[in-house]
Formats: structure tokens, sequence, C-alpha cells
């Protein structure tokens, strides 16, 4: 017999959906009012704005990755850990959103590269907020497509998503903006 979900379950459940957003968020207005008055406001936005826009290339990047194909057998588990299993559960929810374990390993490591690249805390700091503000921006948008929630001026993104589920995994790797599809010639048929 299955066991219906109790209140512990719904919790965690809604946990396992929630994290990046109970996380990420408080994170990237902290970094941003630290950082912001310590550096003139346009360079401040066009920092934050250009972490933003990395960020779509680091998503088309990451999610390629994922679809590579290897002949480790290390790295294949890895893809099938971190992604391949959400194509063949991709209404699993809760599996559609990235472990925060990865989630934050990826952050500490992209602050490191803006630090070395910068060379000074506080553009690093909003090159990183704006960074990480694409990331939660995408995890509301995939999210958002797999709960088939209905988000206004979203329905384009979501079903460019639904193209990548739809027998075209080597196709529409961008999530948040087709642009690198484009650059990459992997815009879906
Ligand atoms: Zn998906
Ligand atoms: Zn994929």
């Amino acid at each position: 017999m299955v066991r219906r979900p109790d209140l512990r379950d719904r919790l965690y459940e809604g946990w396992l959906c929630s994290r990046p957003f109970w996380v990420y968020p408080p994170m990237i207005v902290a970094m941003a009012a630290w950082a912001g008055p310590r550096t003139e406001w346009t360079a401040a936005v066009g920092l934050f704005g250009g972490g933003l826009a990395a960020w779509t290339l680091v998503e088309w990047g990451l999610h390629r990755l994922m679809h590579v194909p290897t002949r480790s057998p290390g790295f294949r588990r890895f893809q099938e850990f971190a992604h391949l299993r959400h194509h063949r559960e991709p209404d699993n929810l809760p599996g559609s959103i990235v472990r925060l374990r990865g989630s934050l390993a990826l952050a500490v490591a992209f602050l490191a590269l803006a630090l070395a690249a910068f060379q000074t805390v506080a553009p690093a700091m909003l090159f990183h907020a704006g960074l990480t503000a694409g990331y939660v921006w995408y995890e509301v948008v995939h999210f958002a497509t797999h709960a088939r929630w209905r988000l206004p001026g979203l329905a384009w993104l979501q079903r460019y998503h639904a193209l990548h589920h739809s027998r075209q995994w080597n196709r529409a790797f961008g999530v948040t903006c087709p642009l690198w599809d484009w650059v990459f010639e992997t815009l879906p048929r």
C-alpha cells in the first residue's frame, strides 16, 4: 500500500523545491548592499548587469556539458545524477531544482574567479550578485516550466525549454535566454 504524504513529507518536499529561493536572494541583497555604496553607481549597475549577462553563458555551458557524450564512466555517472535523470523524470519537481550542495560549490568557485578577475572585492561582489540573480531567475523559469505554471510573458521561454525535453536534447540548452543557442548553432528545429 502506498503511504499518503503527511505534513512532514509536504514540508520536506516544499523545502526541496524552494531551497534556492531561501538561500540566494538574501545573499544577493547582502552582496549588493555591501558592495554598492563602495562603487560608483553606473559602474555598480554595469557590474551587476554584466554578471546577469554572464549567467546566460554559464547556463548554456553547464547545460551543454551535461549532454556531452563521454567515455568516462565517472563523468557519465555525474551527468546522470546532476541532469540526465531530470530528463527521464521531468515531473519530479524537487529533482528539477539544482541541489544546494552543487549550487553552493559552484557559487564559491565563481566568486573566486570573479575575485581573481577583478582583484578588488566590491566589483567582484557586484558581478557575482548579478550572476547569482541570473541563476535564481533560471530556477524560476525552469521550475515554472516543469510545474506548468503560467507566468505572464514567460510562455515563450517555457515552450523553448519544453522543446529541449521533447527529443531535442542536443539543442536549446539556454533556459533563460536563447542567445547562446544562436551563437553556437544549437537552436531547436
Ligand atoms: Zn528541464
Ligand atoms: Zn538537458
